[in-house]
Formats: structure tokens, sequence, C-alpha cells
């Protein structure tokens, strides 16, 4: 009996070992990561199914073992649904698992086969781990981002359902012996673990693809993200300005520097925490504002950017002209006190010159800023030009 189904056990329990470590070692190295422990305890789980029925070599309980063994597949691949929607952010489906996990185990529990009943007890037995698969299939189909490799893993689940189904179709018509008493001298048995084996080891490899696509994904949007207001930053809006303005035919584009006036005031009056508010709030107007091609990003301290392609001379400095209108009529509460605090911006706006590098339109744009800076304040100065 050790030469037949052990080996395939054995395989996947370290395959399953594997994929559970791994998954746990990208929880730990990642800490924005750590919905993947979902699919780490998946596998975790997963890892008892061939423990178990290996255990009975050393002398535990065949029926108590085979049970436990079929419980810990079931609540093992029964996770892996839920954990691949909360690892894509979608809605875990617990009433789903629930409505397979619990009359899994129950029929595990309770209802043993016997040589005459076996197709049939098989082919029930198996049906919940289908119902997983199919689960699998619906949550990757659901909740992970088109792509082909996301496509390969709804193949694989849906493979994985039919060939739970077909195993005991099978295992009936070649007339398999007694699964309990039995299991792990059968030939059904080794073909149920190889099978179940190598459709694990293409789940788990393209889950564990898809999982490090989507970290990559997440860096990437966050490293171009402003933490505090949400707006892209300084990084994103360079790249935006580098796409609009290559290919051959560029369209026409308008660049502002937008600066909170009299800033330090406002932290000095109503401390660093609400001036972080006041950054949001302008931040969500200036955004709220611009047109909707327009990019606004937040470059620094309390300096925005301002991109508006197809955009160029007075049509761009009426669209300024309106954000300097909407931030001005915002006004903050002063603590102790019934007045409140005005806000206002000013910006310094020019027409990016063909060809040229946003660091060169930045400049005459900051210096249109510094006129309007100190001709007063809360205006808008356009630059002449090149
Ligand atoms: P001006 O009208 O000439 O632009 O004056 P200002 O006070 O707005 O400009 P200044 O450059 O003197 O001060 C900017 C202040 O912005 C100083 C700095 O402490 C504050 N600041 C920079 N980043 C942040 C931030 O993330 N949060 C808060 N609350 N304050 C910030
Ligand atoms: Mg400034
Ligand atoms: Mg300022």
């Amino acid at each position: 009996m050790l030469a037949k189904t052990v080996f395939p056990l054995l395989m996947n329990a370290l395959i399953a070992s594997m994929l559970a470590v791994s998954f746990f070692v990208i929880t730990l190295l990642n800490p924005s990561a750590r919905r993947v422990r979902w699919v780490a305890l998946s596998y975790g789980i997963g890892v008892l199914e061939p423990a178990f029925l290996l255990a009975t070599l050393f002398g535990a309980d065949e029926h108590m073992m085979a049970v436990f063994s079929a419980c810990a597949f079931l609540v093992g691949t029964g996770l892996m649904a839920p954990a691949l929607a909360i690892v894509h952010g979608g809605p875990p489906m617990w009433r789903a698992f629930a409505a397979v996990v619990i009359p899994g185990v129950l029929f595990y529990a309770f209802i043993p086969s016997t040589p005459r009943s076996w197709t049939l007890h098989e082919l029930i037995f198996q049906s919940f781990y289908a119902a997983n698969m199919a689960l699998c299939a619906l949550a990757t189909a659901r909740n992970v981002p088109k792509s082909t490799m996301a496509n390969a893993l709804v193949i694989v689940f849906i493979i994985s359902a039919i060939q739970f189904v077909a195993k005991p179709l099978i295992g009936g018509y070649t007339g398999t012996d007694g699964i309990e008493i039995h299991y792990l001298t059968s030939f059904y048995a080794v073909c149920s673990q190889a099978s179940g084996g190598i459709l694990l080891v293409a789940a788990g490899l393209l889950i564990l693809l898809l999982v490090q696509q989507s970290l990559v994904q997440m860096n990437h949007t966050q490293a171009r993200i402003d933490l505090l207001t949400n707006l892209p930053n300084r990084r994103s809006v360079t790249e935006t300005f580098q796409r609009l303005t290559s290919g051959t035919n560029p369209p026409p584009l308008s660049i502002a520097l937008v600066d909170l006036d009299h800033f330090k005031r406002i932290n000095d009056r109503l401390g660093h925490e609400s001036g972080d508010a006041v950054l949001c709030l302008v931040a969500e107007k200036l955004r709220a504002t611009g047109p909707s091609a327009s990019v606004t990003a937040r470059i620094g301290g309390e300096e925005f950017v301002l991109l508006l392609p197809g955009c160029t001379g007075e049509p761009a400095r009426l669209i300024c002209e309106s954000m300097r209108l909407s931030v001005a009529a915002l006004s903050v509460p002063i603590p102790h006190s019934t007045s409140r605090m005005a806000l206002s911006v000013s910006i310094g706006l020019t027409t990016v010159v063909k060809g040229e590098e946003m660091a060169d339109a930045l400049r005459r744009a900051d210096h249109a800023l510094y006129e309007a800076k100190q001709s007063g304040r809360n205006r808008c100065v356009a630059a002449l030009e090149g």
C-alpha cells in the first residue's frame, strides 16, 4: 500500500505546504497585502487533507481520518473563493461558502458509504468539492481583473470541478473497491490524488502570479498618488505630461502652477492638522472645478499643478479663473472665534511649447505665479510663451 498512494499524497502535502508558505511570506513582506493571508489559510487547511490520510499509516483510526481529511479539503477549497474575492476587493460570498461546507461536513461525518452504494455516495461526496471549484471559477471571473492569466485560472477551476464529478463516475465504471476501507490502496486513490495534484499546482501557480501582478499594480498606483489629498503626485503628473506631449501630433496643452496664499498663516493659526484638512478641501475643489480632461496634481506642500489638454490662451485662463474663484469662495472656521479664515490661491499659467520639457514649462508658470503673488495674490497671471 505504501507504494501506490503515499507518493502522490506526500507530493500534494508538500505542494500545498509550499503554496501556503509562499502566500504567507507575501503577506509578511508586503504590509499592504495582508488580504493574501486568506489564500495562505486556504492552502494551509488544504495541507491537512493528505496529512490526515497519511496519519493512518501511523495507526490513526482510518474512518476518523477519512472524515477529517474530507472536511479539511472541503474547508480548504471552500475558503479559496472568498479568499480570491477578498484579495481583489470583492464580496467574499460567505453564504455560498456555508451552503457548500455545512452540508458537506454533515455528509462526510454521518453518511458512510457501502461498497454497493459506492458510486452514488462518491458522486455526492465529490460534488461538494466540485461546487467549491465552481465558486472559485465564479469568484475569479467576477473579481480578478480580466487577463489571459485570470481566464486560465477560471478554466483550471472549471476543469477541477468537472474532474471531481468525473472521478466517481470513472471509478464506478472501472469497479473500484469501497473507498473508506481500502482508499489508500486503491488505484482510484492514486488517480484521484495525482489529477488533484496537477490541478492544485496549476491553480496555485496562477494564483501566485495573479497575486504578484496585483501587488505590482497596487504599488504602481500607490507610488503615483499623493497620500494626503489622493490627487496624482509629481511622478504621476510628469508621466501624464510626457504622454500628452509625445507622439507625432500632440494636442495643444496649458500648464498652471497653483499655490495657496498665506498657507503658513493658516498652519500657524489653525494648527498643522487643520492645515492638512485645508489642503484636502482645496485639492478637492480644484479637482472638481477643472474640466473632465484636465489633470490636477499635488506636487508638494501647498502647490498644485494643473494640466489642460486641448486648451490654450483665453479659454485656459478662464478655466484657471473659475478655479481661483471657487477656492476664494471657501473659508474655514477659526477656533474660539466667530469669524472665519478666507482661502485663496494664486495661479501662474502658461502654454506648453512643442517639444519642451515639463520643467521648462513649469519654470515659466512659476515666474507668472511669482508675478501673481507680487501683485497682491488671489489672482491668475498668464505667462508669455517661450
Ligand atoms: P505665499 O502666499 O507666498 O505662498 O505664502 P505661504 O505661507 O503659502 O508660503 P510659504 O512657502 O511661506 O509656506 C508654505 C507652508 O506650507 C510652510 C509649510 O509648513 C506648509 N506645508 C507644507 N507642506 C504641508 C503639509 O503637507 N501640511 C501642512 N499642514 N502644511 C504644509
Ligand atoms: Mg508655495
Ligand atoms: Mg503658498
